[in-house]
């Protein structure tokens, strides 16, 4: 019999990384994608801590599938990732949610074909939240992009920003060895893989936890020095650990784009204290202040929280004059908003949503003014596309990112696709190049 699975996922991209594994496992057993949840024979919510919205809409999602377990009663419904971390949302799903079969954690995914093998033996509800102490790094995975690969390099967070709740989560920081991920990268290339996005909460904080000591940028090297693999990215850095070792391999390594993605959260020193991001305004300014000038065409981008309790209009202003001097190329911005079992969600001075939301308005409307002037700035360049398909509004023209992570569309014949190529920028707006192939 064809069997076929729906995977749902929510959040972080290491989540949507984790999705790749479990696909992996289910087709190891036989099973097939399938998007239509009527017609599967396994659906697995992996879900996502981050956000309250996102919980909800997993419950509500699971009561919708009560109906269809009656109907299929050999149905199999599992939940898994970072909200069955915590003890409440597990026993509310066991206590209220019946007809789910299998739960587990972000560190049991390898076991995933047994668990499902003593559901079917027992028809019980099985569940499998046991703290693993290494990374779970070895299950293979079935990659969503036939040439961009993102590779774990270590799990959890030991950092406790007061208003996250990844450390409750996904627990104490765990580096992968260099030698599993260095196997990982060399079959990647091997496969025809052109860039790798390294992956991890806080991967600038990599080998910490190693004996012998690994450093992230030592780890840089190792990859930048496997054959085949052209660019190198890497995901999230916490500005505390960019070191000036972390600068020099970004300047000096040919693979490792000139791009950092570094969230700052806040202007304001006292925002940030409040926050427990554990730098101030100046560290975060004299670290971009070194990675202009040792990577003067290095891109920047960054994650900005608007409406931390406490914070002043005379706080937010600071968060203002920071995105002004910094002028970063791309930013995501987010409302506060409280999750409960984060200290921020217990902090008096809430800001009500109407500040926030006029903050915000006010933030972005700076933000999208310089991410266009950047933008701008790179008209007439020729810069090096990866291409990665054909736009979604126009089959005619293809799309890809430059090393510095910028979107760029241009009209090219789709044997281009997952190749590098040259491409004269002619326009822009605020979030995207236009430009033709030379
Ligand atoms: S560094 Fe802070 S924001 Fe990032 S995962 Fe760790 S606790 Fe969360």
């Amino acid at each position: 019999m064809n069997k076929k699975y729906t995977i749902i996922t929510y959040g972080c991209q290491m989540n949507h990384h984790d999705s790749e594994r479990i696909a992996y496992l289910l087709e190891s057993l036989g099973y097939s994608p399938e998007k239509d949840l009527e017609k599967s024979d396994f659906i697995i919510y992996n879900t996502c801590l981050v956000r309250e919205n996102a919980e909800l809409k997993v419950y509500g999602q699971l009561g919708s599938l009560k109906a269809l377990k009656k109907q299929k009663p050999n149905i199999i419904i599992a939940v898994c990732g970072c909200m069955m971390q915590t003890g409440n949302a597990r026993e509310t799903i066991i206590s209220k949610y019946k007809h789910v079969d299998i739960i587990f954690g972000t560190k049991n995914i390898s076991r995933l074909p047994s668990l499902i093998a003593r559901h079917r033996s027992t028809g019980e509800v099985v569940v499998d939240i046991e703290e693993a102490d290494i990374i779970d790094d070895d299950t293979p995975i079935n990659r969503n992009h036939p040439f961009i690969a993102y590779v774990n390099i270590m799990t959890g967070c030991n950092n406790y920003c007061t208003f996250c709740i990844v450390p409750y989560a996904r627990g104490k920081e765990i580096s992968r060895t260099p030698d599993s991920i260095i196997r990982e990268i060399k079959d990647l290339a091997k496969r025809g893989y052109k860039e790798i996005i390294l992956l991890g909460q806080n991967v600038n904080s990599y080998g910490k936890t190693l004996r012998p000591k690994v450093t992230f940028p030592e780890l840089l090297k190792m990859v930048n020095d496997i054959d085949g693999i052209e660019r190198i990215r890497f995901l999230t850095s916490h500005p505390k650990d960019c070191s000036d070792e972390l600068i020099d391999a970004i300047a000096n390594l040919d693979k490792v784009c000139e791009n950092i993605h570094l969230p700052f959260q806040s202007g304001s020193n006292k925002v940030l204290k409040n926050m427990h991001r554990v730098y101030t305004r100046e560290h975060y300014l004299n670290t971009i202040r070194k990675l202009k000038e040792k990577i003067p065409n290095i891109t920047l981008s960054t994650d900005i929280i608007v409406g931390f309790p406490g914070e002043t209009e005379e706080d937010f202003k600071e968060t203002l004059s920071l995105v002004k001097e910094v002028e970063y190329d791309q930013g995501f911005t987010f409302l506060y908003s409280i999750r409960k079992g984060t200290k921020a969600a217990e902090m008096k001075d809430q800001i009500p949503h109407e500040v926030k939301q006029e903050r915000f308005q006010r933030l972005i409307d700076s933000m999208y003014e310089i991410f266009y002037k950047k933008n701008k700035a790179d008209v007439g360049k020729v810069l090096e596309v990866l291409v990665e398909g054909t736009s979604k509004n126009n089959p005619e023209v293809l799309t890809g990112r430059t090393r510095g992570y910028k979107l760029v569309h241009f009209v090219g014949g789709k044997r281009n696709i997952g190749h590098l190529v040259n491409v004269r920028i002619t326009g822009n707006n605020s979030f995207a190049l236009e430009g033709e192939i030379i």
